[in-house]
Order: structure tokens, then C-alpha cells, then sequence
């Protein structure tokens, strides 16, 4: 027989270890990584965390940098600092822009002397295009010469540029769908649902090459532009799936922008407004389900206990100890290598007399050969003093390097775990990986990897948590401010 004393040690033993009654104390949510997704995760659970909850949550934050951001990394050289990792945002990247207003960050607006930028695109041998350009700071002369340079495109790749700007339209279109209303807009509880929902999931299901063909674009423009774009943005060819390829394409176009001063900023502003303990230097190493909570232990000997864990990095290539484990689809991740030289281009590797007529941007076919897939021009100090960056497949050795510049002062080499190797069909992660509480924003990455599609993947985890683990009235309260991209929440105009 129990004792009344024991009956109530028994009790409380429970509400211990009973998510929901511990509900009667504050929750701990840990979150695993400080980059757009870790960071935007603790925004929205701070935006949709029940107005009626007593205890509000607990929000910890692991990151085993020194520093928040994550792919959003800059580089520094001869005191110029610039973006090393994720450096571009497209003006309908709405929630970008919204924690850029929210946060008071500048918005660094494309740079008129961008008109005039040059192109190229090298096939190791030769430029097969070529840009126009002129060395002039007259903004009439720079209107010229990019309009000149669009009847030019428009001449060597024809309608078949229109068709390919419908492709694109179509699919940024569909994506729209997630900021939409609260109310019209479900919660999520797999990335395939996530997709199909928004009529986006058939594109991950064929690759980029066999889409642009369904459209009609023409070979020169599929071997060419739409190929140098993938490259650039993907390290990949154009047989990543059509929803990586339309993402990438949609990240060439106009109105392109950044935050001054770098764009890992979102990440701290989020961080600091959102009542989270950072925990910075702390790598996680194991995640054990104990029945109603989990046990998250690090790299410092450090233990936490957390009712819900959010895995805000991709999996892929991290020691991370799941106890029981979990089964998630393989994927491989594909490296790209950011090289950044202060120094000058040899204008004979290139078969020309001058570094003037090297193109400020020089992208490259697909060609095993190739030892670089770009190479840009990040800042012109003077005459023949320039700031580059390269990104290639591979490293880039210094004999190389020593062939392609014809002087270097500064060289930075980074090894990035950039984004998904995408193949379609794409085979996803699930968000919930247990079943549980154990969530995995970075499911969505193989959908398309951009810091956008991070914070959009995190408001859903957001609102999974709110819904499976505070209970699903959370999300329909009146009470909740609504997200809604024509709402006054969200600030649309750049
Ligand atoms: C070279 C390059 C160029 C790119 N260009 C663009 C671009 O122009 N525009 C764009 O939108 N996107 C671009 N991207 C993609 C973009 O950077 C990513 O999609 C996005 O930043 C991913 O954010 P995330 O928070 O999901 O992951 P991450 O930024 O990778 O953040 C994950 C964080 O988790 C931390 N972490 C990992 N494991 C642990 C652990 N066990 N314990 C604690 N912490 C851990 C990591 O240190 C990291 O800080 C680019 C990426 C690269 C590499």
C-alpha cells in the first residue's frame, strides 16, 4: 500500500517530467546554432509564444563559433571587410527585409557604378561574352552603356531570356505563399507538405536542366547564363533540382541587395531583442531523449535539460550524438571554396593585353577542367589594386593562384559546408525528429539554401512548437499578431 506522503512524491515526480504539466513551470526550448535559422527561431517563438502563458519560455541558444551568424561570415582584408558567405538578398526576401527595418540595420542598395559592372563568361579559353564597359563615374554615360549591354544580352540569347524570367516569376509567385495570413496559412509538419502546398514540391522533382528545356529556353542560354548563374550561386550544374535552380536564378536579377556592414547583423539584432541565453563557444555533442525532456551535452562538459530541442544547422557533416537515434535521408553537402586575393589578375592567363578588359565578373561554363567557377571584383583600390573574390569546387593551390594574379598581397582561403549537393528528386528530413519535441529547421535546405529560406523554415518550426507543444488554441488566439505580408507587420518596400 502507498502512503499519502509517497502518493505525493509520485505526483510531483510527474509534473516534473510531464512536458505539458510542467507547462506549470517556464519550458526550456535550446536551440542548436546561431545562424538565420537558429536566430529567426528565436524571434518567432518570441513573436507566437502564447500571450496567456504564465511562464513564458526559456530560450537558449548554442553556438559553437565565437561569433553569431553562421554562413553569413565576413572576411577582412587590409581592413576591408566583406561578405564571405551569404552576401546577396532579393528584394521579395520579405522577412529579411522586415528584420532589417525592425533591427534599424542600413540597407546597402545596389551601387550605381553596379550599372556598369562588366561580364564575362570564360570557357578556359576565351570570353564567349563579354559585356561592354567604360571606365566613367558620369551616371549618363553608365545608363548608356547598361542599356547598351541589354539590347546586347538581348541580341546573343533572344525571347528566350523572357521565358526564362516567366520560369523565375512563377516560382518566386509561389513562394509568396508563406507570408501569407496566419489564418490561411497551415502549420507545417513536413517539408514535402511545406512544398506542395505552396505548388512548389514538382520542382524539386526534376532537375533545373530538365525544367529551363520544358520552357523552351534555348541551348546557348541553358549552356550559358542560366549554367554561369547555378554556378555562382550553387558551386553546382544545372542538374540541381528545379526549385534550387529557380531560386538561384531569381538571386541574379535586379534591385539585389544587402545589410551594410554585413548581413550576420540580422542574427545578433534578432538574438539581443529576443530574451535568449547565448551560449557562444558551446558546441552540442549529444541529444538524449529521457522521457519528457531532453538532455543536450557539449563540448565544455556542460549539461542542459530542455522539454523542446531545435536543430538550427544542417546535420550533415556534424558528430552529433542522437540517443535513440534518429533516421534522417542522406545528403551530401557541397564545398565551396572562397578564396579572396588583394593583389591584381594577370591579364595574359586570360589571352589579353590589359587587367582593364577582364571583366569585373567573369563566370564560367560547365567544364571538369575549370579551376575556378567565379571570380569577382570586390573592390577596386587603384589602378591595379583590387580586391577578388573566388569561389571554385576545389581549393585553389598558390601555384595556381600565381598563374591567375599576376601580383598578390593578401590571401584568404575559406572552406565553406555551403549548401545541399541538390539531386532530384530531393528526398527530405522530417521537421520532427522524433516524434516528439526534437525539431530540424534545416529540413528545408534541400529545398532551396538561402537565408530567406531559413527564416521562412524557422517561423514554421515557430509555429509547430507554439501548436504541438503549448497546445494548438496558442496559434489561433486573436491575441497573436497576425503575419501577413500586406499587414502593417511586415514592411514590403525597401
Ligand atoms: C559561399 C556562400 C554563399 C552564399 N550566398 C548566399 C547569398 O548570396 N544569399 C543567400 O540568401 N544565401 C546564400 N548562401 C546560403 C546561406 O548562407 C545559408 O542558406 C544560410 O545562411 C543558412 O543559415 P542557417 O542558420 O540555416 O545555417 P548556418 O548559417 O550554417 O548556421 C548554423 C550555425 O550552427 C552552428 N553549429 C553547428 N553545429 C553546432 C553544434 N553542434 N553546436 C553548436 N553550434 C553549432 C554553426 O557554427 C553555425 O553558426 C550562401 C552560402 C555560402 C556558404
Amino acid at each position: 500500500m502507498f502512503s499519502k506522503t509517497k502518493i505525493l512524491s509520485l505526483l510531483t515526480l510527474l509534473l516534473l517530467f510531464s512536458p505539458q504539466l510542467s507547462l506549470q513551470t517556464q519550458p526550456t526550448i535550446c536551440i542548436i546554432g546561431a545562424g538565420m535559422a537558429g536566430s529567426s527561431l528565436a524571434h518567432f517563438l518570441r513573436r507566437y509564444s502564447p500571450p496567456t502563458t504564465p511562464h513564458p519560455p526559456h530560450i537558449h541558444i548554442f553556438e559553437r563559433n565565437g561569433v553569431v551568424g553562421g554562413r553569413m561570415g565576413t572576411v577582412t582584408i587590409s581592413n576591408h571587410t566583406f561578405e564571405a558567405g551569404a552576401s546577396i538578398l532579393h528584394p521579395k526576401n520579405y522577412h529579411a527585409v522586415n528584420f532589417t527595418k525592425l533591427l534599424n540595420l542600413k540597407i546597402k542598395q545596389p551601387s550605381s557604378s553596379d550599372e556598369s559592372d562588366s561580364f564575362g563568361i570564360w570557357d578556359g579559353e576565351q570570353f564567349v561574352f563579354k559585356t561592354l564597359s567604360v571606365d566613367s563615374k558620369v551616371p549618363f554615360v553608365q545608363k548608356i552603356v547598361s542599356f547598351a549591354n541589354s539590347v546586347y544580352i538581348f541580341m546573343r540569347y533572344g525571347w528566350s531570356l523572357l521565358k526564362m524570367q516567366s520560369f523565375v516569376d512563377s516560382a518566386v509567385g509561389r513562394f509568396l505563399k508563406y507570408y501569407e495570413s496566419l489564418e490561411r496559412r497551415p502549420v507545417f509538419e513536413s517539408v514535402d507538405e511545406m512544398l506542395k502546398w505552396a505548388g512548389l514540391y514538382n520542382l524539386t522533382t526534376r532537375s533545373l536542366r530538365e525544367e529551363v528545356a520544358d520552357v523552351g529556353l534555348t541551348r546557348l542560354l541553358t549552356q550559358e547564363l542560366v549554367t554561369v548563374i547555378t554556378r555562382i550561386n550553387y558551386g553546382q550544374s544545372i542538374d540541381i533540382s528545379g526549385l534550387a535552380g529557380a531560386v538561384s536564378l531569381a538571386g541574379s536579377g535586379g534591385g539585389l541587395w544587402a545589410v551594410e556592414g554585413g548581413n550576420w547583423q540580422m542574427a545578433a539584432g534578432l538574438i539581443n531583442r529576443s530574451d535568449v541565453a547565448l551560449h557562444l563557444h558551446e558546441e552540442i555533442e549529444s541529444i538524449s531523449y529521457l522521457g519528457g525532456y531532453y538532455e543536450l551535452n557539449s563540448t565544455k562538459g556542460n549539461s542542459y535539460t530542455c522539454e523542446v530541442t531545435a536543430v538550427a544547422t544542417p546535420l550533415d557533416e556534424l558528430n552529433l550524438l542522437f540517443s535513440p537515434p534518429i533516421l534522417i535521408p542522406e545528403r551530401k553537402l557541397q564545398h565551396t571554396h572562397a578564396t579572396f586575393v588583394r593583389g591584381v589578375l594577370n591579364p595574359v592567363y586570360f589571352g589579353l593585353d590589359d587587367v582593364s578588359k577582364i571583366p569585373d565578373l567573369v563566370g564560367t561554363i560547365e567544364d571538369p577542367d575549370l579551376p575556378f567557377t567565379s571570380i569577382s571584383v570586390l573592390k577596386r583600390h587603384g589602378e591595379k589594386d583590387f580586391s577578388y573574390k573566388i569561389f571554385s569546387r576545389k581549393p585553389m593551390a598558390d601555384l595556381l593562384l600565381d598563374d591567375i594574379f599576376s601580383a598578390r598581397r593578401e590571401t584568404i582561403r575559406i572552406d565553406w559546408g555551403a549548401y545541399p549537393h541538390y539531386t532530384a528528386p530531393e528526398a527530405f528530413a522530417p521537421f520532427i525528429l522524433d516524434g516528439q519535441h526534437l525539431y530540424y529547421v534545416n529540413a528545408f535546405e534541400n529545398a532551396a539554401s538561402t537565408m530567406e529560406t531559413s527564416a521562412v523554415a524557422a517561423e514554421n518550426i515557430a509555429r509547430l512548437i507554439v501548436s504541438r507543444f503549448f497546445g494548438s488554441e496558442s496559434l489561433s488566439s486573436s491575441n497573436l499578431k497576425s503575419f501577413s505580408f500586406d499587414g502593417e507587420e511586415l514592411h514590403v518596400d525597401l
